[in-house]
């Protein structure tokens, strides 16, 4: 089986997942077909796979008999991919199944299916630890000989309860056996008494010790409330029998939550089904005719939720999409919030640039992977001695600092009380405070997502609350700090700044005055060559920029923009800013110049001696002639490509991550700008 990613965000991802049968888009969802008694007809309405269960047909005398001539395919009407499960199921609900493992991943090899399963032991939640180990025991054991009796297309589920300790350490496990496809066991109790937040640490458990090259499944997650955030945290496929359960029931599902049939005065959404019948002509139907229709409007809004979850890691808005269905209700606010203890696992595949801008949504948001890398990486400019903070201003800040910005405040962090103005002038850093990002150097205040975010105009406690103590971190770096009144007030800092620090601590950074301090910031400019050089800095390591751009520098500008666009030593052109998310491209010569620069390996894609022929010609790099990488390249960052001697062959872009391309053996992972250096 084949698995490739095609786009990513979060650690989400859209791909491509071939089978006998044809392929699968992911993220998926398999609807649930019953082999004997299926009523809706699931490929009208887009399905492009579905599951059904091996043991059911294996237990039925007449659809053994059946499924053993036909296939599966034919007996449940379904020509594209099928998934079948073995009898796990039974197993957690009835206690005891009376089939083996060997029995039922060979009669699932015999009735045709695309990806069978082994019968593992699904543990519940919140049982003993003893109990959870046995079962687990198991799992692997049943795995193991899985793969003896059928090499490929198996899935294999991952175990271990609540215990996270054990989900990891059984994902490794089986991670390593070479399954073509990891489902994640059950959870389905988790989620049916909405611990939303517990399921996020045995999903993140699970994912982030399975191999990335190959799809995910959390296993009976139906509703579409908890799609965008399982994708979010890496799951690719998804199953529901939810869309026939809760018809049976009379519930109508969408991504927002559930309604009863029989509290609703309107229909609340815009489907066939809903168009087209009120509240009482359901009410007043036959169940059987009423059950098929609610499931219609079921599936039709399950499917249509993951169409819009592919939409958004295209634009790159997932995070923003995940941050509204957490809202629908408050367990799902708990996901999201335990979510922010996984800021640095998402942030490894979380992509350096997006179409989408930033939307800061609450404090939810100040969790997000975009702002732990950008407080990181602007570690990477050059210090200097002073500082001026500036309050927020229209986007990018530094086109419109305003004439009169009224009041500022000195902080001598270091040394004694500094009079001399024009001291203070020199060496001085620029900076804006804003919410989320928090600092933001003046120079490189138009990268992607520095300019390209929103966040509303009222600032809540919890961004107040960072902001304020990522700006105190900030300010101990120099020596003296020049502070707008502005930003003292939108931070509440007044609190922290007017209070001397008590002595106790000699070195501790103490506030002289807060006298008033006249100057006219709107003269305050960044020069072009600074400004290239700590784009170069922040982007692609400490050092870039000097590195890059030396020698006879020119930069040329738009005529339109006035935006820097290209920089060339002399007549040979080095990189281009692209105008989007002011990131340099490189061309030949920077590559060049980044290569002998940056140290082995950082920035670096290494391929074999196969791949090198077609780098040079520029052909775009597959993931299967990668031999090493830099580890912490992130998808759409700038990358060089070297032979094993480390000479430089290529450069281009990386569309996977480094974790990615290690262990991907299929697909594209970095697309080649230019070869032939
Ligand atoms: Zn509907």
């Amino acid at each position: 089986m084949n698995f490739e990613i095609k786009n990513k965000d979060a650690m989400g991802r859209t791909g491509i997942i071939k089978t006998p049968h044809g392929t699968i888009k992911t993220p998926a969802l398999m609807p649930v077909i019953h082999p004997g008694k299926q009523t809706l007809d699931v490929k009208k309405f887009g399905a492009e796979v579905v599951i059904t269960n091996a043991y059911i047909m294996y237990k039925n005398e007449d659809l053994r008999a059946k499924v053993l001539d036909e296939g599966v395919h034919k007996l449940i009407d379904f020509p594209g991919p099928v998934v079948t499960d073995s009898g796990s199921f039974q197993l957690s609900e009835y206690g005891d199944v009376d089939v083996t493992n060997k029995e039922i991943i060979e009669f699932q090899e015999l009735i045709g299916t695309d990806i069978g399963t082994s019968l593992d032991i699904p543990t519940p939640p919140f049982v003993k630890r003893d109990r959870a180990e046995k079962e687990l025991e198991i799992t692997i054991k049943r795995a193991k000989e899985a793969l003896e009796v059928r090499g490929e297309m198996l899935n294999s589920v991952v175990q271990g309860s609540t215990f996270h300790d054990l989900r990891s350490s059984c994902a490794q496990t089986i991670g390593e056996m070479g399954f073509d496809c990891y489902p994640i066991g059950a959870v389905v109790p988790l989620m049916e008494s909405y611990r939303y937040s517990e399921l996020v640490d045995v999903v993140m458990a699970s994912v982030k010790n399975l191999p990335d090259s190959k799809p995910r499944h959390l296993m009976g997650a139906g509703h579409p409330m908890v799609f965008a955030l399982a994708v979010a945290m890496g799951c690719d496929l998804f199953d529901s029998a939810a869309y026939i359960l809760y018809a049976q029931d009379d519930r109508l599902m969408m991504p927002t939550g559930t309604f009863k049939l029989q509290n609703l005065i309107e229909m609340p959404c815009s489907c066939r089904v809903c168009t087209s019948y009120s509240p009482d002509d359901l009410r007043s139907m036959k169940k059987d005719m009423r059950m098929k229709l609610l499931a219609e409007h079921n599936l039709i809004i399950s499917l249509a939720e993951i169409r819009k979850i592919k939409q958004a890691i295209n634009d790159g808005n997932l995070m923003e999409l995940v941050e509204q269905r957490c809202r629908v209700h408050p367990y799902l606010l708990d996901a999201l919030r335990n979510l922010k203890n996984y800021t640095a696992e998402i942030d490894r595949y979380d992509p350096s640039s997006k179409k989408a801008a930033f939307f800061y949504s609450g404090p939810e948001s100040l969790a997000r992977a975009e702002i732990k890398r950008h407080l990181s990486r602007i570690e990477r400019i050059p210090g200097k001695k002073n500082l001026l903070l500036l309050p927020r201003s229209r986007k990018p800040y530094s086109k419109h600092i305003k004439d009169d910005l009224g009041k500022f405040y000195i902080k001598h962090v270091k040394g004694e009380q500094v009079v001399d103005t024009e001291d203070l002038m020199n060496d001085l850093q620029v900076s804006f405070v804003d919410v989320p990002f928090a600092v933001i150097p003046m120079e490189i205040d138009e990268v992607y997502p520095l300019a390209q975010n929103e966040s509303p105009m009222i600032t809540d406690e919890d961004a107040r609350i960072f902001v304020r103590q990522e700006v105190e971190k900030y300010i101990n770096q120099f020596d003296n700090a020049i502070i707008n009144a502005k930003v003292l007030d939108r931070f509440n800092m007044y609190t922290i700044e007017l209070e001397p620090i008590p002595d106790e601590n000699e070195n501790a950074p103490k506030i002289y005055s807060l006298d008033e301090f006249e100057f006219e910031p709107f003269k305050i400019k960044v020069e072009d060559r600074t400004r290239i050089s700590s784009i170069a800095d922040y982007q692609f390591g400490a050092g870039s920029g000097e590195a890059l751009f030396k020698g006879n520098i020119k930069i040329v500008k738009s005529r339109k923009t006035g935006k820097i666009r290209h920089v060339y030593d002399g007549e040979t052109l080095i990189a281009t800013l692209r105008a989007t998310d002011s990131v340099f491209v490189l061309d030949r010569e920077g590559a060049r110049r980044l290569h002998s620069h940056a140290k082995y390996p950082k920035n670096r894609v290494v391929v074999n001696e196969d791949a090198e022929p077609f780098a040079k010609e520029g052909k775009s790099i597959f993931a299967k002639f990668v031999i090493d990488c830099d580890i912490n390249i992130r998808s759409n960052e700038e990358v060089l490509i070297v032979n094993e001697k480390d000479e430089l062959i290529a450069f281009g872009k990386s569309i996977l991550c480094g974790h990615e391309i290690m262990d991907f053996k299929t697909g594209q992972a970095v697309k080649t700008r230019k070869g032939g250096i």
